[in-house]
This record gives structure tokens, sequence and C-alpha cells, in this order.
């Protein structure tokens, strides 16, 4: 009897934690992993943090060990880009190299950064930050004295800002919206955000449109839209991703800003999943599609569709988690975001858990150096709680999850 093919396409977190989930449940068939970086499958999120700053090596960020890869007889192929899948025969076609046949194949091809024309003599002082090489080529320009302008105060943005900083560096971050990340986070989170960058000495400067960004001979210009302009050795454009959808195109997957799945990660063709960055998922939670940028969810959605292709499980739909690590406070979210939150602990001193409502019932939070917190909220989801105790920071956060379940039992 012929082995069983499962195949990624893309070699990221998605994709290494299908292959590990897929062996874990006792998976003997083959499986390749199709990435086209020239790397094994690494974590990103230390690439505007830890690795940025020197802090961790190249050691800490791989996802899967040589001797786990070595044990559990994982292909992984880099430096090749698949071009499409033939929908009836599941032919994965890479560019320049002979189709492989799959049982199952998995699109896990994440996203790339949106770009910005820039003009001018000197394109090689303009940055991008998604990928390992990109990290390795930006790392080097973050030297103590040099003036680093960001463009977007996204998260990659914000983190890259905080790393810069640490490191000597004079930065200014441009963003045409009024506060950072207040679309996920609400007005008066993207208010504490904005405060955070300013007392740790980042020159951020919102609420005006940019008219360009340009190279001179002696550097990177910013042209804001109020008449301000930013000099700067060097640039990032940190503007969000695209999620990489042209092999799923030409396969003919349902697409609508990323691929389409249902809540296992099953895509309009049988047999085809996708998970990760570039997946826009049916979530029972929120009663729709949604696609998420974050690592948690790629990894959940990465073993989730494990499940699915051995016909075990119905995938996950936890609500979305991320954390992000700015000026040495460790940021987290869970849920949604909604009107003013309700707050625990010190605003003023950094050291906080906002908590958010909707009809009453706690929708999301987003806490400062309280992780903890997270994780009790998180449980607290959908649930209508006693408020004065939820603000009080004599009373523990799960006597109220423990109190609410007995009510509720
Ligand atoms: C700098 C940075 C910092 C981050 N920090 C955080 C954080 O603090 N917290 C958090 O929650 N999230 C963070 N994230 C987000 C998180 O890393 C991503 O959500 C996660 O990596 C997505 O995993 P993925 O498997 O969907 O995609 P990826 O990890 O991007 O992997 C996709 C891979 O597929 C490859 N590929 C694409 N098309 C093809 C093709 N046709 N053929 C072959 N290969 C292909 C891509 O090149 C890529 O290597 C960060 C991201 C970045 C870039």
């Amino acid at each position: 009897m012929t082995r069983r093919t499962v195949v990624t396409i893309g070699a990221g977190q998605a994709a290494a934690v299908a292959a590990r989930n897929l062996r874990r449940r006792g998976f003997d068939g083959r499986i390749v992993l199709l990435g086209d970086e020239p790397h094994p499958p690494y974590q990103r999120p230390p690439l505007s943090k830890e690795f940025l700053s020197g802090a961790e090596g190249l050691d800490s960020l791989w996802i899967l060990p040589q001797k786990w890869l070595a044990d559990n007889d994982i292909d992984i192929v880099t430096g090749v880009e698949v071009r499409r899948v033939d929908a009836a025969t599941r032919a994965v076609q890479i560019d320049g190299g002979p189709d492989i046949e799959a049982d199952a194949v998995l699109f896990a091809t994440g996203g790339r950064p949106r770009t910005l024309p820039v003009p001018g003599p000197r394109p090689e002082l303009i940055h991008y930050l998604r990928t390992l090489d990109d990290a390795t080529r930006l790392a080097p320009q973050l030297t103590a004295g040099r003036r680093l302008a960001i463009v977007g105060a996204g998260f990659i943005g914000l983190e890259l800002a905080a790393t810069a900083t640490a490191a000597g560096v004079h930065v200014t971050v441009v963003d045409p919206a009024p506060l950072p990340l207040a679309r996920v986070i609400g007005t008066a989170m993207g208010q504490a955000v904005c405060r955070l960058h300013r007392d740790s000495g980042v020159d951020l400067r919102t609420g005006s449109a940019l008219d360009a960004v340009r190279t001179t001979a002696d550097g990177v210009v910013v042209d804001i839209a109020d008449g301000s302009t930013v000099h700067a050795d060097v640039a990032v454009v940190g503007i969000g991703i695209t999620p990489n959808i042209d092999a799923a195109a030409a396969t003919g997957l349902h697409l609508d800003d990323g691929i389409v799945t249902d809540a296992a990660g099953r895509t309009s063709i049988a047999h085809i999943f996708a998970a990760g960055d570039v997946a826009r998922r049916y979530s029972p939670r929120a009663g729709a599609h949604v696609r998420l940028e974050h690592f948690d969810n790629a990894s959940r959605q990465g073993a989730a569709v494990a499940d699915a292709i051995l016909d075990r499980g119905t995938g996950s739909d936890e609500p979305p988690w991320f954390w992000s690590d700015q000026h040495g406070r460790n940021l987290q979210f869970v849920g949604t975001a909604a009107g003013d939150p309700l707050i625990r602990g010190d605003l003023d001193g950094m050291d906080f858990t906002a908590v958010y409502l909707q009809g009453g019932a706690v929708c999301g939070a987003f806490s400062v150096e309280r992780g903890e917190d997270i994780m009790a909220v998180r449980e607290l989801l959908g649930r209508e709680v006693d408020t004065a105790a939820l603000c009080d920071e004599d009373s523990d956060l799960w006597d109220l999850v423990y109190d609410d379940e007995e009510v509720h039992a």
C-alpha cells in the first residue's frame, strides 16, 4: 500500500505546527513542507524584538528542532515556490521542479508586506520587516545615534520603534491614524500606547496623511501633509500585509481577502486546507469568516487542520489572543474591544488590565504587564460579572471566574 502524503505550501508557523500535530496524532505517511524562503520553519515574533536587538540568536528561532525533524521523517524543501495545485489530482506544481502528488494539501502561505512606492536614488535605505532575511538586513542599521523613520504605527512598527529606541536610535513613527492601534484596542488604549511610546522617547507623529516617502543622496525624507518633514538615515515601512494567494487563485480556491475555509480549515476544494495568516476561517463564535494575523491563531489553525486531515475534531474556535513587547512591557489582548473599558490596576503606571464590556458581558481585555489577568478574562468572555470586583485590585479575578461558574451551574 502506498503511503499517504500531506504537502504544505509554505513552511512557516501554521505548516510546522500542522506537521508536528500530524505526527503526534500518529500519522505515519509522508509529510512534505514546501517553502519559498531559504530557511526551515522559524518564529517571526522575535524578528522585531529579541532577534533584532541581538538578545537572542538564530538558534532560538527554529520551530522544529533538527533532531525531531530527523526522528519524525519530515521533508522540508526550502527555496521553492509552488505555482498551483491541480484540483482534480492534487498534484502540487512547483516552479522549476517535478510535481508532487498529495492526498491532502495545506495552504499556509502567510502574507507579504504592503509596499509603498518610494522614489529616489537610494532604494536600499527602505526596509520591510517580515522575514528572517529582512531582520538580518535591518539589524546592523540600528546603531546608536542613527535616525530611523518608521511608516506605520501598527504592531510591527511599534515593536521596532521600541527595539530601536533601546539601542539608542532616534526613532520617528508616522501614521495618518489619530492614535496607534485604536482600530484593534480602542481609543482609550490607543492613547495609553501612544503615551508609552512618547514617554520612552519615540517621536510619534499621528493624525496627518503622508505626502511622500523618498530617498535622497543624504538619506530618507518623509513629507507629512501638515507641512512637517522627517529626515532619517534609514526607514522601515510597516503598513500591514497582504495575504499570499497567488497559488490559491491559480488552484481555483474560493478567495475573499484570503482563502475562505470552514471552521476546521477546509477550503472550497476537497482535501485542500488553509491555515494561518492567509486563511479566512469561519468562526462560529463570531458568526462570520475572519482572517487573523497572530502567532496563536496560526498555531491553533495548523493543529486544527492536522486533525481535519485525519478526520478528527471540528476545529478550534478560541477567541483571538496575541501579545506584543514594547519598551520593556508585555502587552496582551484577548477577544474584541468595545467602547470605554473598565480599568483594573494602575493606568498611569502602565501596569493594568482594561476590560471591555458589550451589552453588560465581558467581550475582551487588553493588559500591560498582566498576562495572568488575560488568562482569567478569557474564561469570563460572554459572562456578566460584578464590575466593582472586576476593578478592585483586592479581589482575585479567578474568584470571579469560579463564582460565576457556580452561579451558572
Ligand atoms: C516581525 C514580526 C513580529 C511578530 N510578532 C508577533 C507577536 O508578537 N505576537 C503575535 O501574536 N504575532 C506576531 N507576529 C505574527 C505571526 O508571526 C504570524 O501571524 C505567523 O507567523 C503566521 O504564520 P503563517 O504560518 O500563517 O505564515 P508565515 O509564518 O508567514 O509562513 C508562510 C510561509 O509561506 C511562504 N510562501 C508563501 N507563498 C508560497 C508559495 N507559493 N510557495 C512556497 N512558499 C510560500 C512564505 O514565504 C512564508 O515563508 C509577528 C510577525 C512578524 C513579521
